[in-house]
């Protein structure tokens, strides 16, 4: 084809993708290949050495040539065990965020609202949108807390269908307080959709709310805390009734067999990395003091397993990072309200003394 006659059958394709779509900009993250990676939340632990052996003794086992099965029972008893939530109300996944788009799907469309705090992850945005709906969007507080106050107003205001919130949010660490998740789920129409990634880092854990609030949709990953981001599962706790709905969004043999049977591991023996996520806890703690002590750095509140913090010439700080001393950390100064910031995570002691000293050298050079 001359480039011409191409350019014209490409357009001819576009034509039919979404308006709305084609004005997104898509989720992407810059490829680095860092000696201390900081940018992502990861764990700093891989899974213990055992357990890792007895999942992939586990997956050898069985036949790969077969589809998984059709509900992964494995993984949703694993779940239902570990919360006590039964497994009708209980959706496993590639992922927690694959649950946030099937959540969005069955909900949204042209003219139906979504209040979504910002700054936040930015997938509720883009997955709204994807969906032909209407952000409203409610700032945090000028300490990047959580407006309570506004996101109930705003969710009454445009008879919200849903209300999405991170708590410990994305990338700011702030967290909602049992009556804030009350509140806003009592006060307005809406479905609550908590994103509860960073729950075992800190902040309030919503489980108990489950069985009285029926509008609460929870999710969590096995991305942080649970040391499996490479093999993505996450789930959603509901109300069954919910659960059925969303389910119907969601593709059938999501979640591929050896992801399964690694999370349900790791989840019946979630013990094994409870020292790690008690040591990423008080490394999180231990930056943020650092970090406080710091004349040129203003660091916020964090319950999450990352702090989020604002320098002068931020840009320059984090290329120095990363070329005089390997370390990536994530420049969040794009998303509303957060110039001039960055999000670190925290890695195991030795890389955050390294994080630590570098940011230092830059800073206050001698
Ligand atoms: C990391 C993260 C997730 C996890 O997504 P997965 O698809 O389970 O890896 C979900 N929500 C937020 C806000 C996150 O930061």
């Amino acid at each position: 084809m001359s480039s011409t006659a191409e350019h014209t059958a490409v357009e001819e394709a576009l034509r039919h993708i979404k308006p709305s779509v084609r004005a997104l900009g898509a989720y992407t993250l810059r490829p680095y290949e860092p000696r201390i990676k900081l940018n992502q939340n990861e764990s700093p632990y891989d899974v213990p050495a055992a357990l890792k052996a007895r999942i992939l003794k586990v997956a050898a086992e069985r036949p790969w040539n077969r589809y998984p099965p059709f509900v992964a029972h494995n993984f949703i008893g694993a779940v239902a065990e570990a919360t006590g939530w039964p497994s009708g109300g209980i959706l496993v996944a590639n992922g927690s965020n694959e649950l946030i788009q099937a959540a969005l799907a069955v909900t949204v469309g042209p003219g139906v609202s979504v209040v979504i705090p910002e700054p936040t992850f930015t997938l509720y945005r883009l997955m709204t949108e994807v969906n032909g709906g209407e952000v409203v969007s409610v700032p945090l507080d000028g300490e990047l807390r959580f407006d309570v106050d506004a996101v109930v107003h705003a969710a009454q205001r445009t008879d919200a269908a849903v209300v999405v919130l991170c708590s410990p949010n994305n990338p700011t660490g702030a967290a909602l307080a049992r009556d804030e998740i009350q509140r806003v789920h009592d006060a307005t129409g809406a479905l609550i959709l908590l994103d509860q990634a960073y729950v075992e880092f800190g902040g309030y854990d919503a489980l108990p709310l489950l069985d009285e609030h029926p509008r609460l949709v929870l999710l969590r990953t096995f991305s942080k805390a649970m040391a499996l981001a490479g093999l993505r599962a996450g789930y959603l706790l509901a109300h069954p009734n919910l659960v059925t709905e969303i389910n119907k969004a969601k593709l059938p043999y999501n979640i591929n067999f050896f992801s399964e049977i690694a999370a349900a591991e790791v989840l019946r023996h979630r013990q094994l990395l409870a020292p790690q996520v008690n040591t990423i806890r008080e490394e999180r703690d231990r930056l943020h003091a650092a970090l406080a002590e710091m004349p040129a750095v203003r660091v916020f509140a964090s319950a999450a397993n990352f702090v989020l913090l604002r320098v002068a010439e931020h840009r320059t700080v984090f290329q120095r990072l990363l070329d005089e001393h390997g370390i990536l950390v994530r420049d969040v100064s794009g998303y509303p309200m957060l110039e001039g910031c960055l999000r670190v995570n925290a890695g195991s002691p030795e890389e955050n003394d390294a994080f630590l000293a570098a940011l230092h050298a830059i800073l206050e050079p001698q």
